[in-house]
């Protein structure tokens, strides 16, 4: 971590948490603490995924229900068109609609038969994520989130066709993006200027991600088109067994990206808590933010 980094932003900063919907009591317990805790940061929106293939629909309901009666917390609920036709979609839509949910994170989904199979779109379904923006735009007037590669999509062959999809998604009515998470920070700055050489505006807000345990995360980007460094498997080498140690490295390697994005004038994040609290936490801390005692709201550092 840089000693003389940035000046610690907080009021300027923007962060928005993402959890899963629990599978069991003890994730449940799990999952709430660690809502409870990221609260007083006063996130713009927490975001609840959406199991895949549209499998998790009814918890990541439940989920967000239950976001919105015991805090007041923004939720945004994940919505993919895997297996749906665009009646489901909409029926779907409704079902959130009238449980108080304003703001979707909208995408195409992956296969069913896995990451990488070839994707079919239902017969009568949305084929991507640019049409099921439109779609949903055209039932209600929902806040829409979407996707963002900055190291291109694995199915896009090359990074015009990649942007162009995601052009399409904002031209249909989408106002902000996340990108998949990704760890060398030259390759999240390009990516924005490809972007907006494209005539796209929106916010294109990095997705930071935790690294919990290394060989999952080493796995899953190999899977998404996620490119893992070299001086970041060094970083992890020999610490399979030694999971505090692990924690402490992830927690500086995740602290010194953010630090350098800041450094590049980012200031809006999301972060993939995987419903652990206490890494995202300490790196909430370190932009700034202040979560003070008693009455949930947040404060400013002013030191640097
Ligand atoms: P799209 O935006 O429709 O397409 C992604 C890219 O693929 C495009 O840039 C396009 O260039 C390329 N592409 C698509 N179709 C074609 C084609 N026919 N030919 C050539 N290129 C093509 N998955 C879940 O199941 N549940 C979630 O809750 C979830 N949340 C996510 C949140 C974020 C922030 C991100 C980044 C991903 C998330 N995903 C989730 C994963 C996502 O579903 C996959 O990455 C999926 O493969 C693509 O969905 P999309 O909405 O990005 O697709």
């Amino acid at each position: 971590l840089r000693r003389s980094g940035p000046t610690l932003l907080g009021d300027d900063m923007n962060v928005s948490f993402e959890f899963f919907p629990p599978r069991s009591g003890d994730m449940e317990s799990q999952l709430w603490e660690s809502v409870m805790r990221l609260a007083p940061f006063g996130p713009d929106f927490v975001s609840v995924t959406y199991g895949a293939g549209g499998t998790t629909r009814q918890p990541t309901l439940a989920t967000v229900k239950r976001l919105l009666a015991e805090t007041d917390l923004a939720p945004a609920a994940h919505l993919t068109c895997v297996n749906a036709s665009k009646d489901d979609v909409d029926a779907v839509a409704r079902e959130f609609w009238e449980a108080g949910v304003r703001h979707f994170v909208a995408l195409r989904g992956d296969s069913p038969d896995g990451i990488g199979s070839a994707y079919r779109p239902h017969k009568d379904g949305y084929r991507n994520a640019a049409e099921l923006v439109a779609g949903l735009k055209a039932f209600a007037d929902f806040e829409i989130t979407v996707s963002a590669y900055p190291e291109k999509h694995p199915e896009s062959p090359d990074f015009m066709t990649d942007i162009d999809m995601l052009k399409r998604k904002v031209d249909n009515g989408a106002t902000r993006a996340i990108t998949q998470f990704f760890f060398d920070n030259d390759s999240y700055e390009r990516y924005v200027e490809r972007v907006r050489r494209a005539g796209i505006y929106v916010p294109i807000v990095p997705g930071i991600l935790p690294v919990h345990n290394f060989s999952q995360v080493a796995k899953f980007a190999d899977l998404c088109g996620a490119s893992i460094p070299d001086w970041l498997a060094t970083r992890f080498e020999g610490l399979e067994q030694d999971p505090q140690t692990r924690s402490l490295v992830a927690a500086a390697v995740a602290a010194d990206q953010v630090m350098d994005l800041v450094e590049r004038g980012v200031q809006d994040f999301h972060f993939y808590t995987m419903n652990r609290a206490q890494l995202v936490y300490a790196i909430c801390h370190l932009l700034g933010l202040r979560a003070p005692k008693g009455n949930g709201t947040v404060t400013t550092a002013t030191a640097a």
